[in-house]
């Protein structure tokens, strides 16, 4: 799609992308059936497409990144085992605390590195010995990307061995899976389907967001063993996540995997090309975009006006959000015109 002058330069998420006029074709066209019975073709063949894609036997479809982590440490972990997770992960931050509350499954936080990572050291200084005082330590969970960064993949070999070593289970919140398999694939001169693969051979499971930068409406994936996904199936249900003809949003998911995977790229290129645009301007910090976030802070005398920045930006017709820190995400709903409007909007605020 692309943004006129009129339209609004949403940047807050790759969330917010609408279906292109193919992708509902192909939504309009899916064949359908009831998948709590099995009986979706679409629901089916995605399932198929995405477990083959990253090397498992089997997926499932779920209606969101949350519900895909939940079923995955409730069916990685009983109740009174933990979970090593970093401080900034979405399945122990932004969640609600859903492990906690539905599984009665304790979280391990560790700080993060600045790169993203979880120090190895730590991750093993804090893996319970088998005492009755401590929680069970079952799982490590990592995110890649995390905040927009690639976690090196020597790091992510390393790391998940070192579990696998340990006795634990690994899983992957791959939310953005693809933008960190795009980057890395440029990085190497790979492609970047050899390297989702890469990156999702060293978990037992992993979790993919087909909302975000892949374009799709609704959906999750959550791939692993058959007898994995078989127990997950039941947590699925039990967190009400048992839909019917779901095959119409089946469809939209599996329509992004054959089409919007490669064009990711521009989204990183549309990122680097805000943070260039930005340079130079004394009261903000850019932190150099490695995918399709990219996150500024403002500096000196100007730290408290984010929130006058933001509705300046409104004003303008350019969204972003601010919780912590100002954060631009770049999607297949903006194009390089649209970011030039954002970075003019931007410089208007500071009168750079
Ligand atoms: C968005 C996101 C999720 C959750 O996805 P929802 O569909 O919004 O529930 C999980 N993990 C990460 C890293 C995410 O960015």
């Amino acid at each position: 799609m692309t943004t006129s002058s009129s339209t609004l330069v949403d940047l807050r998420s790759d969330t917010v992308t609408r279906p292109t006029a193919a992708m509902r074709d192909a939504m309009l066209s899916a064949p359908l059936g009831d998948d709590v019975f099995g009986d979706d073709p679409s629901v089916n063949a995605l399932q198929e497409q995405i477990a083959g894609m990253l090397g498992f036997e089997a997926a499932l479809f779920v209606p969101t990144g949350t519900q895909s982590n939940l079923c995955a440490i409730l069916s990685h972990c009983q109740r009174g085992d933990e979970y090593i997770v970093g401080q900034q992960a979405h399945c122990y931050r932004w969640e609600g605390g859903g492990a906690a509350v539905f599984g009665s499954v304790q979280p391990q936080p560790l700080n993060h590195q600045p790169d993203g990572t979880l120090a190895l050291d730590e991750i093993e200084a804090s893996i319970k010995p088998d005492d009755a005082h401590f929680a069970r330590t079952r799982l490590l969970a990592l995110e890649n990307t995390l905040g927009g960064k690639v976690l090196p993949f020597a790091y992510v070999e390393q790391a998940t061995q070192l579990a696998q070593r340990k006795g634990l289970s690994r899983h992957l919140d791959g939310a953005r899976l693809f933008n960190a398999a795009v980057a890395q694939a440029a990085e190497r001169g790979t492609d970047p389907r050899t390297e989702a693969r890469r990156i999702a051979g060293c978990f037992d499971t992993v979790s993919v967001c087909f909302s975000k930068g892949l374009g799709a409406p609704v959906g999750s994936a959550l791939c692993g063993s058959r007898e994995f996904i078989a127990r997950a199936h039941r947590i699925r249900k039990m967190a009400g996540g048992g839909m019917r003809q779901a095959g119409i949003l089946a469809a939209a998911a599996s329509h992004a995997l054959d089409h919007h995977v490669e064009r990711l790229a521009q989204d990183h290129a549309l990122a680097r090309r805000l943070a260039e645009g930005l340079a130079g301007i004394a009261e903000l910090q850019v932190e150099a975009p490695q995918t399709n976030l990219l996150f500024v802070d403002l500096t000196g005398a100007a730290r408290s006006r984010s929130a006058e920045l933001l509705a300046h930006l409104k004003q303008n017709a350019v969204l972003a959000t601010g919780l912590y820190r100002l954060r631009f995400a770049t999607h297949l709903d903006v194009d390089a015109s649209g970011i030039d409007r954002a970075v003019r909007a931007i410089r208007s605020f500071f009168h750079a």
